[in-house]
């Protein structure tokens, strides 16, 4: 099958590489119908992630169909459609029951290198081994398209965990800066916690219009100070969360 696979001197390029096979009864291998090019991807690109060393198939955001099951997968079946997130989990270790997965010391980031990755598969491809599946997949409803679903993994929730982080309480004025799709993710997990306004900062239109069509005060940052075109000025409870 063909990958995006990362080569010498940080150049991606497209390539053949092996398909996965179920090699864990909790496995799945998924067939990879959508995929995206991440922010961290990019990072990859310029050299700024240590451990990637070239023949790392890159990708971490993706949805698809079950292709095949382990023995042990109890809520998958071939057929199912699922996302996964970005990064796979045991389940039972110490990090695991106090419910803070990312630290797994058995899991990793796809298409993360050694470091990262611990050998984990990339997404930019056309199938993929899903360890613990039971774990890190969920069914997609059949109302939800692919393109919405694929938010779900990593995109949406970093946005949503930055407004959570920020601790926005009912009535709070919220600054975002950046309306990229994490900022947009923000805005949008924002308005879970009730503030009266969610104030988006940017310097594109098209970004900025879409702010406005989810509800934001918009402010471009070519337009001067952000803080003198913010008129209502801060009169406390205010929060701030980052693209
Ligand atoms: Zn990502
Ligand atoms: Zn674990």
């Amino acid at each position: 099958m063909k990958a995006v696979v990362l080569q010498a001197g940080n150049e991606l390029a497209i390539s053949e590489v092996p398909e996965p096979g179920i090699q864990r009864p909790d496995d799945v291998v998924v067939r990879i119908t959508k995929t995206t090019i991440c922010g961290s991807d990019i990072h990859i690109k310029h050299g700024m992630l240590p451990g990637i060393s070239p023949g790392t198939v890159v990708g971490h955001e993706f949805v698809g169909v079950v292709a095949e099951a382990g023995s042990g997968v109890k809520k998958f079946r071939p057929g199912d459609r699922i996302a996964v997130a970005p990064t796979t989990w045991c389940g039972h270790c110490a990090y695991c029951d106090r419910g803070e997965v990312a630290y797994c010391p058995h899991g990793g980031v796809w298409g993360g290198g050694e470091l990262f990755g611990k050998g984990l598969g990339g997404a930019q491809t056309s199938y993929i081994r899903v360890p613990y599946a039971d774990n890190c997949a969920i069914p997609i409803p059949d109302s939800v398209p692919d393109e919405v679903a694929i938010f779900v993994g990593d995109i949406f929730v970093t946005g949503y965990t930055a407004a959570y982080e920020a601790r926005i309480r009912t009535g709070d004025r919220v600054a975002i800066f950046g309306c990229g799709p994490i900022g947009l993710s923000a805005l949008l997990g924002s308005w879970q916690f009730g503030p009266r306004q969610v104030i988006c900062v940017d310097m594109l239109h098209n970004r900025l219009a879409q702010a406005k069509d989810y509800g934001a005060t918009v402010i471009n940052a070519r337009d001067g100070d952000v803080l003198e075109t913010d008129k209502g000025g801060h009169q406390g409870g205010g929060g701030g969360c980052g693209d």
